[in-house]
């Protein structure tokens, strides 16, 4: 066991890492968004301890599995329906917008990256997006607004528009391969940053949790923010348990020049 070296760190030595790094990787997990009131869905209380998730092969293969997962969908019950980025996503934009940043890895599905203003095309998505749906097919984007009054009103499971194949939404599902675009994007970002910064991820699910170790191995500094331990504290360069949203404010002040 390494000895964890970087314990006692405070914001302020958050603040001087960022304002130290040139090229900073974000990777963000369900702890940042807990702030937004959306419920980190692996934790005891979260959402799949209450309803088991619906495996990619039984989706596509039962019509009475489309219909379950669409009702989930439509009835909110996920949690993301309607939420808004918080402080700690308003920092990590800023970071974006001042050039320190150039991209988010992220393996939340909530879409608050993007309304908290970062480009989609700055946003790595591990796990896909939750706020359209694709067709499995031929990858067409549907809106999900299109989708529900067909459903709700006469319980129509979404077909697509262009080729009528299945249409789920835009999430990796259990049982589905990860996204090979992505990946090799998050790779590719970790290779080339001097900070990589891991904000509310408890970074146990691989293979998105390697992507640290990548970093770290490539030279790059590690700082991992997330209230509880993980298990690369032992790795990283500076490590801080706190609140994402009001450590980054500190670490990310609002009116800060661009350095
Ligand atoms: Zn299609």
């Amino acid at each position: 066991m390494l000895q964890d070296k970087s314990s006692g760190a405070t914001r302020a030595d958050l603040a001087r890492r960022i304002a130290d790094a040139r090229r900073i990787v974000v990777f963000t997990g369900a702890g940042i968004s807990t702030e937004s009131g959306i419920p980190d869905f692996r934790s005891p209380g979260g959402v799949w301890s209450k309803m088991q998730p619906i495996q990619f092969q039984d989706f596509v293969a039962d019509p009475a599995m489309r219909r379950e997962a669409w009702t989930r969908t439509f009835s909110g019950r996920a949690g993301w329906v309607g939420r808004q980025p918080n402080a700690g996503h308003a920092a990590v934009a800023r970071l974006v917008a001042q050039g320190k940043a150039r991209a988010v890895i992220t393996q939340n599905v909530d879409n608050l990256h993007q309304a908290s203003g970062i480009a989609p095309a700055q946003v790595i998505e591990l796990h896909g997006n939750a706020s359209y749906a694709t067709c499995l097919d031929c990858a067409e984007r549907h809106e999900l607004e299109d989708l529900r009054e067909r459903f709700l009103t006469v319980g129509q499971i979404p077909r697509c528009r262009a080729c009528s194949g299945l249409v789920k939404t835009a999430t990796i599902s259990f049982g589905q391969a990860m996204p090979a675009g992505p990946m090799a994007r998050a790779e590719a970002a970790s290779l080339d940053c001097d900070l990589f910064l891991v904000l509310g991820s408890s970074l146990v699910v691989y293979p998105a949790a390697g992507f640290p170790l990548l970093a770290k191995r490539h030279g790059a500094a590690l700082a991992i923010v997330n209230r509880e331990p993980t298990d690369l504290d032992p790795y990283a360069d500076l490590v801080l348990h706190d609140e994402i949203g009001p450590a980054m404010t500190a670490a990310v002040p609002a009116n800060a020049p661009p350095s």
